[in-house]
């Protein structure tokens, strides 16, 4: 289903710059319309964000393309998401072999996700929490994507990070974000890289915006 118009996302997005073609195969390969609700279906093949339950929103397809573009996973890393949301972008990482574990602080989102999860076999290991403190039990990782703005840098989830181990975090106020890619150069050296702005739901937690 929607096979023609996901064919012309894919192609908006290489046309955007996403030029990765592995990246582009999982976007024709996992099926936006199955993350949204019923009633915005139609809509799941446009280049924009869309509501999700409990006012969160599932991202630009574009935005998250980009992230995914500059996290250059190789097959088999181990990739830590905060912020499940629908379990789009968790699905994208995992179409592209990574090993991929994603945190919700939303209850009823998390179970949303993993129920989808399980409905189309995607080995996600998802749990519910803070993700601003990250997932210790499974660290370190080789790749963070934080996917709500922050207002700043998580110390907990530099810290979980792999040496050459990448964290993609957009950070700003509430009005704009600055994608920002972060690598740990050694124990205690990261290198710190900035692009351009988007707008984000804000990253609620311990080491983030209070509630
Ligand atoms: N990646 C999602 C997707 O593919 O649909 C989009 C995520 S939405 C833009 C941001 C999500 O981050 C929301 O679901 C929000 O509840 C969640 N969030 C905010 N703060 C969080 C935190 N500290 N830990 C985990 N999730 C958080």
């Amino acid at each position: 289903m929607y096979e023609v118009r996901r064919k012309e996302l894919v192609k908006q997005l290489y046309e955007k710059g996403i030029k990765d073609t592995k990246i582009l195969k999982a976007f024709y390969e996992v099926e936006r319309h199955k993350f949204v609700q019923p009633t915005f279906q139609h809509l799941a093949y446009e280049d924009n964000p869309l509501p999700i339950m409990c006012g969160q929103t599932i991202s630009q397809p574009y935005t998250v393309a980009y992230m995914t573009q500059l996290l250059n996973i190789k097959e088999g890393e181990k990739i830590l998401e905060i912020g499940t949301g629908s379990g789009y972008q968790a699905a994208i990482l995992a179409k592209l072999g990574a090993r991929v574990f994603t945190i919700e602080r939303i209850l009823d989102l998390q179970i949303e996700a993993q129920k989808k999860f399980d409905e189309l076999a995607l080995k996600i290991l998802c749990k519910f929490g803070d993700g601003t403190l990250g997932w210790e039990e499974y660290a370190p990782f080789d790749g963070i994507i934080v996917t709500a703005a922050a207002p700043k840098i998580p110390n907990s989830l530099l810290i979980q990070l792999t040496i050459g181990g990448r964290l993609i975090i957009p950070v700003g106020d509430s009005n704009y974000q600055i994608m920002t890619k972060v690598i740990r150069i050694d124990e205690n050296r990261y290198e710190q890289y900035s692009y351009d702005t988007f707008k984000f739901v804000p990253l609620i937690g311990k080491e983030a915006w209070e509630k």
